[in-house]
């Protein structure tokens, strides 16, 4: 029994298979962003990809190069490059909020008692309860992963790079998208339209009671409205890649639009157990001898203990696992 939907393009009429949790996805052949009526969907944007393989490449042999300081990692092997459009809701809105609460605080007062000889100044703690009225009003762009739970490497750290690219969005265009890059696969997403202006309601509402809770010690009344401006399909091009180091494949994920690594995998070799154990013991020894030279200095053995308590458990984190994750 097939699950799979079948659907006609409505841009292109080119035969569409669709997954039944998908609630909006991208005609293969023309790239029509399509909701699961069928209706198409033109607020549909994209961070445009500068990156090809090549330049891939040169970014993974950096990143090893740099993050791999000390590991002896040579002879690694890119096996798998795989270039994902990303998919993401971008629900923008003019915010407003009004609330009302008061700030209790403790403020230290002088002032001055008696007169004549018993004339003193006295110091008292003074609880002051301050009202607070506040308005906030901002323009926001909420950013939403498209898909639940989603076991992609790196989906859930995008969110706030794609927030802080979001000005450079386009209009998606499947011409210029084949030109920057032909082999990019897209994503759908299993978020639809409504509950994508559902959640980014709750994401303001919720942000701005935080705000109010944070200014006042107690809020009495905090009132939002909200105007949606505009909510956007977005694609974020990712690259993610798989090398091969002695057998072992490490992970990493690249955003296509500025380069930035989202995340990447780095092994932990022989050689960089022995550096980071070796340096372990050395310090470790120089605690010792210092508390044993310093002893009538009680505070030096302690200092030694916690520097060494630091560094012991630094190594345990970082040497005993098969790979560090690098972001
Ligand atoms: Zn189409």
């Amino acid at each position: 029994m097939s699950l799979i939907k079948k659907f006609q393009c409505p841009h292109c009429n080119a035969p569409m298979d669709v997954n039944p949790e998908d609630a909006i996805f991208n005609c293969v052949s023309c790239g029509q962003a399509v909701l699961a009526d069928g209706s198409k969907f033109d607020n549909h944007h994209i961070l445009r990809n500068t990156l090809n393989q090549k330049k891939i490449h040169n970014i993974v042999k950096e990143f090893i190069r740099k993050k791999g300081f000390m590991r002896g990692i040579k002879g690694y092997k890119i096996t798998n490059i795989t270039p994902t459009l990303m998919p993401f809701w971008v629900v923008t809105s003019d915010a407003y909020t009004h609330f009302v609460g008061y700030l209790r605080y403790t403020e230290t007062r002088t002032r001055t008692v008696g007169t004549g000889k018993n004339r003193r100044t006295v110091t008292e703690s003074v609880t002051v309860y301050r009202p607070i009225d506040r308005e906030i009003r901002e323009k926001r762009a909420d950013v939403l992963l498209g898909r639940r739970g989603s076991s992609i490497f790196g989906y859930d750290r995008i969110k706030d790079i794609v927030r802080a690219e979001f000005p450079n969005a386009v209009p998606f265009n499947h011409d210029q998208l084949l030109a920057d890059e032909k082999e990019f696969n897209y994503l759908s997403s299993e978020i639809d339209l409504e509950a994508a202006n559902q959640l980014g309601k709750t994401i303001v509402f919720d942000n701005h009671r935080a705000q109010a809770e944070r200014a006042c010690t107690k809020v009495f009344d905090c009132a939002t409205q909200l105007t949606y401006t505009g909510t956007y399909f977005l694609h974020a091009p990712v690259w993610q890649i798989e090398y091969e180091f002695k057998g072992e494949t490490y992970r990493m994920a690249i955003l296509g639009s500025s380069g930035k690594i989202i995340i990447g995998e780095i092994p932990v070799t022989t050689v960089f157990r022995i550096i980071f154990l070796s340096l372990t013991v050395l310090i470790l020894g120089g605690a010792g001898v210092l508390s044993y030279f310093f002893q009538t200095l009680v505070y030096v053995p302690i200092i030694a203990g916690i520097v060494a308590a630091a560094v012991g458990f630094f190594t345990l984190k970082n040497t005993f696992k098969p790979k560090s994750v690098v972001d």
